[in-house]
């Protein structure tokens, strides 16, 4: 069986999906906070658990007969990490050590982990391969960095098998549209534009027009959800012989305006814009070289199209049930 701790979150959610429908058994551990209870399968079992409680998290291996882990729990809100370090620290490097203590205690040496591109910081060069120096401008990025390095050494010390998967920026909903993207409050922009559009807000801001990019506005990496649940899936499966970190991109970059663009193509409507300032800490491009994922996992991106992702995006948006 398979713990997926976080499994109620964006990512988490359709990973569990994507296991169940490829013939897994998984439980799902989720303290509620950011996730939704509406979003975890219901072929899955759940558990309410928090990773700052190591006695649920023991009661939790007792109770189920689990192989592996992967380990989307954290807090994951850039901004707030610099206004509250203590609560990122704690929550995400303090739990992911009672994550482990409780696996290795088990007798559990298999780790998936949500990484991030933020590990990063600010690119030397593009794309972005694995060996592209870290240095994380915020305490999320960090948090996350630590997390990659603790694995190392507890793999050297204790036998841990583990794989980091860098994402970039996460998008787009189930094709089936059961499930979807759901944050409060909602930061991201593919959501915002999407909001904009449905006139729940008066116009999407767009951060900084005068980027060294080719319209001036930032440029990322627009990876689906489901790709994202895939390469989850052929991480488990690869953990016997490979431990280490990859990326999980399209490699293609997407301008902030590209986006609107094609959210109004994909949407029929058009989105309210206004300019704003840069916003603090964001690069002008990041988008990732995707080979190590092809060639170690034999994983591929199957929504290389942004009208793609976000007609799944805008499908959830018009009709999301949480
Ligand atoms: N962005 C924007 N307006 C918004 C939110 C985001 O212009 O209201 C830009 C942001 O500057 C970045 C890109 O959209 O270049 C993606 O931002 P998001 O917060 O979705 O993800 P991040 O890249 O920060 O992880």
């Amino acid at each position: 069986m398979i713990l997926v701790m976080g499994g109620a979150g964006y990512i988490g959610s359709h990973t569990v999906k994507h296991l169940l429908d490829n013939g897994y058994q998984v439980v799902v551990a989720d303290n509620l906070i950011y996730g939704h209870r509406a979003a975890v399968d219901a072929r899955a079992a759940f558990i309410h658990a928090d990773l700052l409680d190591p006695y649920s998290l023991d009661q939790l291996f007792n109770k189920f007969e689990i192989s592996a882990v992967i380990h989307f729990a954290a807090f994951a809100y850039v901004g707030e990490s610099v206004q509250e370090p203590q609560k990122y620290y704690f929550n995400n490097v303090q739990g992911t050590l009672n994550l482990l203590r409780a696996m290795l205690s088990h007798g559990v040496k298999d780790i998936v982990f949500s990484s991030t591109c933020a590990t990063y910081g600010e690119p030397v060069y593009t794309p972005i391969d694995e060996k592209h120096p870290q240095n994380p401008i915020n305490p999320y990025g960090r948090t996350k960095l630590m997390i990659e390095q603790i694995f190392a050494d507890y793999e050297r010390a204790y036998g841990l098998r583990h794989i980091s998967l860098r994402y970039f920026n996460a998008a787009g909903a189930s094709a089936d549209g059961s499930i979807g993207e759901s944050h409060n409050p909602e930061t991201h922009l593919i959501p915002l534009v999407l909001k904009a559009i449905k006139g729940e807000c008066k116009a999407i801001s767009i951060f900084g027009t005068d980027y060294d990019t080719p319209d001036g506005t930032c440029v990322r990496d627009y990876i689906h959800v489901e790709d994202l649940a895939l390469a989850h899936r052929l991480a488990v499966e690869k953990l016997k012989d490979y431990s280490g970190c990859i990326n999980l991109g399209t490699g293609i970059g997407s301008s902030v305006k590209e986006i609107i663009v094609a959210a109004e193509q994909v949407s029929g409507k058009k989105c309210p814009v206004e300019y704003g300032p840069r916003r603090a800490g964001d690069p002008a491009k990041l988008f990732a070289d995707n080979q190590k994922a092809k060639t170690i996992l034999g994983w591929n991106p199957q929504y290389t199209h942004i009208q793609d992702i976000l007609r799944t995006a805008w499908n959830w948006e018009v009709n999301k049930r949480y």
